[in-house]
């Protein structure tokens, strides 16, 4: 059977972007890999990082942490997003680092039995208003915390992708108070993380002990308008998009394409049928994209359908159908980014990646 498209994961970009990382931020680096690793492939992405000098991998639920158990890695796991009511006790048996946020959670946390305790990671909210303990801080007993082995306190930036502005330096602040905090109630060596990728590629006195990298870590940069292209800050794009043309046509001037006919071609034009649409991740809203085809650009037109979308090759194309063609990619060939999908979507690379539907087989490059 041959793919009508695939998400091409080149891991030895993982790995060079670890390593830019890890040299940027000095500190230990815990490798983001949430979300399918932003879309990427869970187990082989933390392989990579971990070969690359990962030395944490951090998710979301617990069922992401779990399925890394599962698929036999050891390296330290943290989990961020576990609600009250959870599986303590799995997380637990497998020695998953849990971060708490409440009061709620942590009495929750504290009745796990067994001979392992519970780790966790007090998150704390320095100013974002998201996650992390803000009034409930002072009515934790810090001195008397029973039942959790408390390892790590942590936040996370609002604004890191916007260097020089004033939220970043007091949510710093706020952070290095709430450690003090804690440190006075006797916790000393806990590993201390606030730095995304934003922060790890600006903000050096922020690394504390470990940074956690996301979207970096995927060769993608953080913000494109405040940081600049994922090229510039030195980072490897690791997914290629590809598709096939199901089908390539010759039209005349006039032809109305697609759904509502929102676009008519404005002269005589080959067509190419993309075999990927809004079910895959391709987003509906996307203006001024499109594939890269036989050495040059050729740009979305009329609506994206669910399975499919229309591109304009332009008349003197020599693209056939069955060819493969690349949504997204690196840029050095000029082909378009998921930077610039995500600009062309009102959205970000970060929402590009993450969509890229189940139905696209991840195919793995070493
Ligand atoms: C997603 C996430 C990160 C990674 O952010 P990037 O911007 O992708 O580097 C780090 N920490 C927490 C708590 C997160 O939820």
């Amino acid at each position: 059977m041959t793919n009508r498209a695939e998400a091409v994961v080149d891991l030895s970009a993982i790995k060079a972007n670890v390593a830019l990382l890890k040299a940027k931020a000095g500190v230990d680096l815990l490798a983001v890999v949430k979300a399918d690793a932003y879309g990427h492939g869970l187990v082989p992405v933390a392989k990579a990082a971990l070969d690359g000098g990962a030395s944490w991998l951090g998710v979301a639920l617990l069922e992401e942490a779990i399925a890394l158990r599962k698929a036999g890695i050891t390296a330290p796991i943290l989990a961020w997003l576990v609600p009250p009511g959870s599986d303590f006790q799995s997380a637990t048996d497998h020695e998953i680092d849990i971060a708490i946020a409440s009061l709620k959670t942590l009495n929750e946390v504290a009745t796990v039995k067994g001979a392992k305790r519970p780790r966790v990671h007090l998150e704390v909210d320095t100013g974002m208003s998201r996650g992390g303990f803000l009034g409930e801080w002072d009515q934790i007993d810090l001195q008397h915390i029973q039942g959790v082995e408390i390892v790590g306190i942590f936040s996370h930036f609002a604004r890191a992708d916007e260097p020089g502005q004033p939220q970043n330096l007091a949510q710093l602040n706020r952070f290095k108070k709430m450690v003090a905090n804690l440190e006075s109630a006797g916790y000393n060596n806990l590993i201390r993380h606030i730095s995304n990728s934003a922060a790890t590629l600006v903000d050096h006195p922020a690394a504390f002990d470990m940074v956690r990298t996301g979207i970096a870590l995927y060769g993608l940069t953080p913000d494109l308008k405040s940081m600049g292209t994922s090229k510039s800050l030195g980072l490897k794009p690791v997914m290629t998009l590809r598709a096939k043309l199901h089908l390539v046509k010759d039209v005349p001037t006039g032809s109305p394409v697609g759904y509502g006919a929102t676009d008519v071609t404005k002269s005589d034009t080959r067509l190419g049928l993309v075999a990927m649409g809004y079910a895959d991740g391709i987003p509906r809203i996307a203006k001024n994209a499109g594939v890269f085809v036989d050495g040059k650009r050729a740009p979305i037109i009329g609506r994206v359908s669910m399975d499919q979308f229309v591109v304009d090759l332009g008349a003197a194309s020599a693209a056939q159908s069955g060819d493969w063609v690349t949504v997204f990619g690196p840029g050095d060939s000029g082909e378009y980014t998921a930077d610039e999908w995500g600009s062309a979507s009102g959205s970000i690379n970060y929402e590009i990646v993450t969509r890229i539907g189940p139905r696209v087989p991840r195919i793995y490059e070493l």
